[in-house]
């Protein structure tokens, strides 16, 4: 009973989302002692989403699980295991008897099924221990809704402003410390770029459409980002109609290209009662152990270059130092007047 509430104490001491799911898998290990524990979250946005399998260091097998890699972060499509998306859509647990039994557990934060845990044992795991699993697992899930309650914003389910800090800094950090150790013949690594999102003419669908209407438009814009970024990228929203982008790439040209076919998304869709909305996106390197201050400072001032050239285009370091060389040139051009 001691262990299992100090167990509870660690895994809820950590607001690392990562670091807590270890913790989890790390915890049912130690008290029920399964052959294989996973856990399967549900990324992305319909209808592309997949399973990201999570494991506690061994393999998940098994004959629905056929994803036998040892794979810390393994993605299929849900329908890939049907047992697991009726426990996920269900939200209650299913039990494969077999060898191994395969017990499927359901995360559920908030109302919402976020994922499923998966035990495999080769005996049917006695009944306390199936009681243990969901009881932790439970709450789990309400650990994880308070979480959220701190850091997401309320309207569209993205990160919020003060999430951002800690992503960035984490981010941040983690790549100079990679950097240090990668050593001189390591492939060139890819670093993060930041990129500020921000309607264009927004206040035009507020005034002739109605601020529901305008909420609205905000709620889609978010989930066109989750779908066209990678699970991986950080989408947050900063403030009324603008968001911040955390993404890694290994160039400029990539990081460009993600962006450009991320503000194409936008401009293509058909939003309801209000047709085609646009938006700027202005984006920077981040710098080796800079604080996010400075970094979003320069994707706002390429945001607002962006606003200038017209709006709906992205604008990065390789058009900022054109629009600065322009400057400065045409400058020169005023010194030599006099
Ligand atoms: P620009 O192309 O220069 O960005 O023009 P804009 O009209 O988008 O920019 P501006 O900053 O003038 O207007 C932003 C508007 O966003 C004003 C505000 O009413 C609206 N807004 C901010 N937060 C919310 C929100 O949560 N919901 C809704 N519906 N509107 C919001
Ligand atoms: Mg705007
Ligand atoms: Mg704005």
């Amino acid at each position: 009973m001691a262990s299992l509430i100090d167990q509870l104490a660690e895994l809820t001491g950590h607001r690392d989302r990562q670091h807590a799911d270890a913790l989890l898998l790390q915890t049912l290990h130690e008290l029920l002692q399964p052959a294989v524990v996973a856990l399967h979250r549900c990324a992305g946005e319909a209808p592309e989403q997949r399973w990201l399998t999570t494991t506690n260091g061994n393999s998940v097998v098994g004959p629905r699980t056929s994803d036998a890699a040892p794979s810390r972060n393994f993605t299929a499509p849900l329908d890939t295991y049907p047992e697991r998306l009726t426990c996920l859509r269900q939200m209650r647990t299913v039990v494969h008897a077999g060898d191994p039994e395969i017990t499927l557990v359901p995360l559920i934060v908030g109302a919402q099924g976020t994922g499923v845990v998966e035990l495999q044992s080769p005996e049917p795991l006695p009944q306390y221990k199936r009681h243990t699993a969901n009881a932790v697992v439970r709450l789990y899930g309400n650990f994880l809704a308070l979480l959220d309650y701190g850091e997401r914003d309320a309207l569209t389910g993205l990160y919020n402003r003060k999430t951002f800090n800690d992503s960035f800094m984490r981010a941040v950090l983690g790549t100079a410390a990679d950097s240090r150790s990668a050593g001189k013949a390591s492939v060139p690594s890819s670093r993060y770029y930041l990129a500020a999102l921000d309607l264009d003419h927004f206040k035009q669908v507020n005034d002739s459409c109605g601020h529901l209407i305008g909420d609205e438009v905000l709620l889609i814009t978010a989930r066109l980002m989750r779908t066209e970024l990678r699970t991986d990228d950080g989408v947050f929203r900063f403030g009324g109609e603008e968001f911040l982008i955390l993404l890694e790439a290994h160039r400029e040209e990539d990081a460009h290209a993600a962006l450009q076919r991320l503000r194409q998304r936008i401009a293509q869709h058909h939003y309801p009662q209000v047709g085609q909305v646009t938006a700027s996106i202005g984006f920077t390197a981040v710098q080796p152990s800079e604080l996010p201050t400075s970094a979003v400072e320069r994707a706002d001032r390429a945001l607002y270059q962006a606003k200038a050239s017209g709006r709906n285009c992205v604008v990065g370091p390789a058009a900022m130092a054109e629009a600065r060389m322009a400057e400065s040139s045409t400058r020169g051009g005023d010194v030599d007047l006099f």
